[in-house]
């Protein structure tokens, strides 16, 4: 097989697997499988860029970024839907539609309303051309590059498809994976998203792809619309859909009569929770098209859907108290503790008030009786006070103005929306929180200590910050609670032997406000030693790769408080890893800093990978595509002649294997 017939069933092979894995949730190899055939496909299109597919897998990963989204007007409007929310609507709306097309027999197809951002697909010869938000239904931006990464997205399609058409769906985050991306955020000391709607359609618009990429998003689709489609019903049409490759959930259902449809209906209403996504309703369709075409449009929504609204669910209890929690960074989050009531299925006894404006906006106090509401956040939110059972002694929630904790004077800069507590190695949740995150998985990864130990050694005096937990002996651990012998051995060992946790895991386990696992990778590459990074300036740090002002300034002043200095080195002292691994930093210069080379070609001496691997441990960056920064083409033999007129075109050296090495 040549190189282009490799390129050509490589993609069409990944693109089945993307397929089964994203389309069907039927993976039939293992991620580890994918990735390494993705990266031969990777390096294979570097090699020979004039083979890649215009629609390849490798586009998933993204990398393009778009600083402004441009406007695209829809070809077919994007309508909006009527509302129902009872059998009644339900059967008026049946009775408008019998008088409007005669004594026919109309059937209906029932779907599910996916909550997420509306999107339309247009598809030219099988491939993805564009893809557009909803915007006013009449216009919406272009947000391709986004939605390429999306993988339920085909680039291509497979069968029968029209020579044109455009498709509607839906992008959703299903719970799973917001859980996830909320997780890693409150690890990196930042807010969590608050639900998954907001979350999807802040996505469509982030600037930098890659960073789309990363997020676990799906693309649900429902309608099809063009010209001599072929199609004859919207039930068939889900199913065209779902046989050219598009991810159309299997929840759906053709019904004779608003009977059935009010089944269908009540059925979802209860087993919505059982879905992977969210969803606020369902929407009836006529099912035949030609019915559809008779029936037509408002001025702003179809004659012949319906969306049928689930009623959040919602309940009045009585909220007895409101509480403070001190998080790690100090961030404080006021709690409804309510008397207990049944919600969605679950026993709700504490609600999230988020802030200090929402207990202010809402007139929240204790004793009232609220509204407790269940969307598609997965803590319950108080949604409304009733009022009228209000007791006559109530007076208005005075926010706290001092730490529940430490009793601090509480301080809350402009634009945050939440108040900290500054004294942030004097209050215990701050302390413990720090400790904690120090020996969590991700971070040290400290064997035989958890979160409630740490609790234990910190009330009984033993550990006051991070670097104490080398202090600790068997013989101190041993007389704690639910402490024996070998489990009191486990801890100290588990503690020594996090020494040998690589330096770029150390950076995360400090705590650093806005210090995430990759950012915390960024720093130890790009600085190879703690001391550096100590002296490191606000204008120094943001010249690094993806280190931005807040995260500088939040570095910065991490190591200007001697309390976490002195930490630092006693860590040190401790054997705790404060650089990049000898191995690692063997032949790491600064040489080429600030440079950034692309690779393209096959090399004599070194192989490409080593190749670039000496261009990063020389300072400098690898380049996947030439563009005007691009500092040098490094070409080999064959170097993808694409490669070489861009490179000519933007002026862009070019240079040899043998000029390249005498560099370094
Ligand atoms: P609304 O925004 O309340 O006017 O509802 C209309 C929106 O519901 C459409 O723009 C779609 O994005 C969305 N929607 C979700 N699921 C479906 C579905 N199965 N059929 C049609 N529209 C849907
Ligand atoms: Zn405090």
């Amino acid at each position: 097989m040549n190189s282009k017939e490799k390129i050509e069933a490589l993609s069409k092979e990944l693109r089945e697997h993307n397929y089964s894995y994203y389309v069907l949730d039927a993976p039939t190899i293992s991620d580890y499988d994918f990735d390494m055939k993705l990266k031969e496909l990777q390096a294979l299109e570097e090699q020979f860029p004039e083979y890649q597919e215009a629609d390849s897998p490798t586009l998933r990963v993204g990398g393009e970024i778009t600083k402004n989204f441009n406007t695209i007007v829809h070809d077919y409007r994007m309508y909006s839907l009527d509302n129902s929310y009872s059998k009644e609507d339900i059967e008026d709306w049946e009775k408008r539609i019998q008088k409007n097309l005669g004594d026919v027999d109309v059937s209906y197809t029932c779907e599910l309303k996916y909550d997420g951002a509306s999107i339309s697909l247009t598809y030219e010869k099988g491939s993805l051309i564009r893809a557009v938000t909803r915007g006013d239904g009449i216009q919406g931006d272009d947000v391709t590059t986004n939605i390429k990464t999306i993988r339920s997205v085909p680039l291509k399609l497979k069968g029968d498809y029209p020579e044109k058409f455009d498709i509607r769906g839906e992008i959703v985050l299903p719970f799973d994976g917001f859980k996830k991306m909320n997780e890693e955020r409150v690890s990196a000391g930042e807010e969590p998203y608050m639900n998954p709607r907001n979350t999807a359609s802040g996505s469509l618009k982030l600037q930098d792809s890659s960073l789309v990429a990363q997020r676990p998003l799906e693309c649900l689709l429902y309608s099809i619309v063009g010209s001599n489609l072929g199609i004859e019903t919207q039930y068939q049409m889900l199913d065209k859909a779902r046989e050219w490759g598009f991810k159309v959930p299997t929840v759906a259902k053709l019904c004779k009569t608003t009977d059935e449809v009010m089944d269908f209906v009540n059925h979802w209403d209860i087993h919505r929770h059982d879905l992977p996504y969210e969803t606020d309703g369902v929407v009836v369709k006529v099912n035949n098209l030609l019915h559809q075409d008779e029936l037509g449009y408002t001025s702003k929504a179809p004659r012949w859907a319906m969306a049928y609204k689930f009623k959040a669910e919602q309940v009045s209890t009585v909220l007895n108290e409101i509480t403070y929690q001190v998080g790690r960074t100090g961030a404080i989050t006021p709690v409804a503790n309510l008397e207990p009531v049944l919600l969605a299925g679950t026993t709700v006894k504490r609600a999230s008030l988020h802030n200090a404006d929402q207990i202010e906006k809402l007139d929240i106090r204790e004793g009232d009786t609220v509204f407790v509401e269940k969307g598609g956040e997965i803590i319950p939110k108080i949604i409304k006070v009733d009022v009228s059972k209000r007791p006559s002694n109530s007076s208005p929630t005075s926010y706290v103005s001092s730490c529940p904790e430490c009793n601090t004077p509480l301080e809350r800069t402009e634009g945050d929306a939440k108040h900290y507590c500054p004294n942030e190695y004097g209050c215990p949740p701050q302390i413990t929180g720090r400790i904690q995150h120090y020996i969590s998985r991700k971070a040290m990864d400290i064997e035989g200590l958890g979160g409630e130990t740490v609790e234990l050694l910190f009330k009984e005096g033993l550990i006051k910050d991070y670097a104490d937990l080398y202090t600790l002996t068997k013989e101190q651990v041993m007389p704690l609670e639910r402490m024996a012998e070998k489990s009191a051995e486990n801890l100290v060992n588990g503690v020594k032997a996090s020494t040998q946790i690589p330096f770029e895991r150390v950076m995360f386990a400090l705590g650093i406000r806005f210090v995430g696992e990759t950012v915390a990778k960024k720093l130890a590459k790009a600085y190879k030693n703690i001391d550096a990074l100590m002296i490191a300036s606000v204008e120094d740090l943001i010249q690094v790769d993806e280190i931005g002002q807040r995260i500088a300034e939040s570095v910065v002043a991490f190591f200007k408080n001697e309390k976490n200095v002195e930490a630092v080195t006693r860590l040190k002292n401790f054997g705790v890893q404060f650089e990049i691994s000898a191995e690692k930093l063997e032949n790491q210069t600064e040489k080429l800093k600030g440079l950034t080379f692309v690779v393209s070609g096959v090399f004599e001496t070194v192989s490409r990978d080593e190749l670039k691997k000496m261009i990063e441990d020389n300072g400098a960056k690898v380049g996947s595509s030439i563009s005007s920064k691009t500092s040098y083409l490094v070409a080999g033999d064959k170097t993808g002649p694409s490669k070489r007129t861009k490179a000519e075109k933007l002026n862009v050296p070019i240079i040899s294997e043998q000029e390249f090495l005498d560099m370094v």
